[in-house]
């Protein structure tokens, strides 16, 4: 808790109405925004708040077309991925199949609907019904849609019988689920009412915790490095008073997630007490360009679902012994992950995430003919590229795409169609002059093989 006598130098940056507890018929508050800083001088005019609201999802998302929310007819929290955003969640999902892939992973699809008898003994039921939506009945039976995926990965895995020789086994699935969220607390893409997560079940003997745990801690900071987040803050928490499993078994699992964030060199902090009560869990927050933390990826031990489930592996013995369950998210929500990713970079993306890579800027209609010469020889080579075709002025035309943060910009006259060049722009206005478009293509290629 901090003194507000502390806190000397800070400037409010907006006000806003919000409902007590996000209620609707609830008491309206006054929502105060500010940054409060150590000393005067890092109170500069370019304040994090500025930074921060030209960087503001909600605002870029619609205008870059990334995503629609707030559709009228479809409700309050749920999100439209528009095609330009779709290109993104695309290159995300296939750079995560790609790396699943090879580290061993199954890829599974499971229903968004089960029968309300499947949550009952996940417990969801018991435990978790405020955060679900409302059961439907067909033919006398009751149905809920999920709110996490869990369950389903475990019924795949009780379908046949395992010997501990087929262990481990990975389940992934970009499962989404459904959580009630109350209106007042919904938030552009961070906080919405239906999402996708990049899930996996891992399920394997308890030899084999430590060695999953320190592959699943590699794949995150690889990944996550990919996409431009390099800082993190790891916790690892532990048994809280009530939990479920045995002393012995939380001690072991405890000891294995320790020794893999060691192995793996990651530092990080210990929250005594504050493991969910299933089972201890490694949380990891990135930090966005603004130094601003998100909850990432998550990896959890769990005891409760293999004894609710009765989940078991055939040991060397020919005995029945219980499976340790592992619950883990790379990126966690891909609709919150997009969010992240649209502030951090502010919308202008590196070229190899850039929905539209390059576009062709002809200086007048007459050159219509060349520019789409040059926009078949840039989809040929692979990139995703456009071509201007109104018969706005240039000046008009290069605003445009500035605004729309394409990395690249061609620009063709009489100039460049005689001698097959083009003249190139970046969205910072830089004028990288003219080039052979072989020689641009080459360029970008190797701009998106490094992924800068
Ligand atoms: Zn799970």
């Amino acid at each position: 808790m901090c003194n507000h006598g502390d806190i000397r130098h800070f400037k409010l940056t907006k006000i806003a109405g919000a409902y007590w507890r996000g209620t609707k018929n609830a008491e309206r508050l006054q929502r105060i925004y500010g940054t409060a800083w150590p000393t005067q001088e890092a109170l500069t005019p370019i304040s994090l708040a500025g930074r921060s609201e030209k960087r503001d999802h909600r605002e870029l998302g619609p205008r870059l077309g990334l995503f629609s929310i707030e559709h009228e007819e479809g409700g309050s929290g749920f999100i439209y991925w528009l095609p330009k955003g779709a290109v993104l969640r695309r290159i995300i999902e296939d750079t995560l199949k790609d790396y699943l892939s090879a580290h061993g992973y199954d890829f599974v699809y499971t229903p968004h609907v089960a029968r309300s008898v499947l949550w009952k003994t996940s417990g969801h039921l018991d435990y978790y019904r405020e955060n679900m939506y409302p059961a439907m009945e067909l033919e006398s039976q009751e149905f809920l849609l999920k709110p996490m995926n869990c369950p389903g990965h475990i019924l795949i895995y009780k379908n046949g019988l395992h010997s501990y020789r087929e262990l481990p086994i990975r389940y992934a699935e970009f499962g989404t689920v459904y959580r009630f969220e109350r209106s007042g607390v919904l938030h552009g893409l961070m906080r919405v009412r239906g999402f996708t997560q990049d899930d996996a079940h891992i399920f394997c003997r308890p030899d084999q915790v430590e060695a999953e745990v320190v592959d699943i801690l590699k794949i995150i900071t690889e990944i996550l490095s990919m996409f431009g987040f390099k800082d993190y803050e790891v916790k690892l928490s532990t048994r809280p008073d009530k939990y479920s499993g045995t002393l012995e078994g939380w001690a072991h699992a405890e000891g294995a997630l320790r020794k893999a964030l060691e192995t793996v060199g990651l530092p990080y902090t210990i929250d005594p007490g504050e493991g969910v009560f299933y089972g201890p869990k490694i949380d990891l927050k990135i930090k966005d360009s603004l130094g601003r933390q998100w909850q990432c990826s998550t990896v959890q031990v769990d005891f409760n679902n293999p004894e609710r489930f009765h989940i078991h592996f055939r040991d060397d013995k020919g005995g029945e012994t219980q499976v340790f369950m592992i619950h883990r998210a790379l990126l966690g929500s891909l609709e919150r992950f997009f969010g992240v990713l649209i502030e951090h970079y502010a919308g202008a993306f590196p070229l190899w995430l850039s929905p539209v890579q390059a576009t062709v800027l002809p200086v007048s209609d007459k050159f219509m003919g060349y520019a789409d010469d040059v926009l078949a020889e840039l989809k040929k080579s692979g990139f995703r590229a456009s071509v201007s075709s109104n018969s706005d002025k240039l000046g008009a035309k290069i605003r445009e795409a500035t605004m729309q943060k394409i990395p690249y910009m061609l620009v063709v006259g009489g100039r460049e169609a005689e001698t097959k060049t083009v003249a190139v722009r970046s969205r910072d206005g830089k004028d990288l002059g003219a080039m052979a478009l072989s020689d641009l293509i080459a360029r970008m290629k190797a701009e998106v093989s490094q992924k800068t």
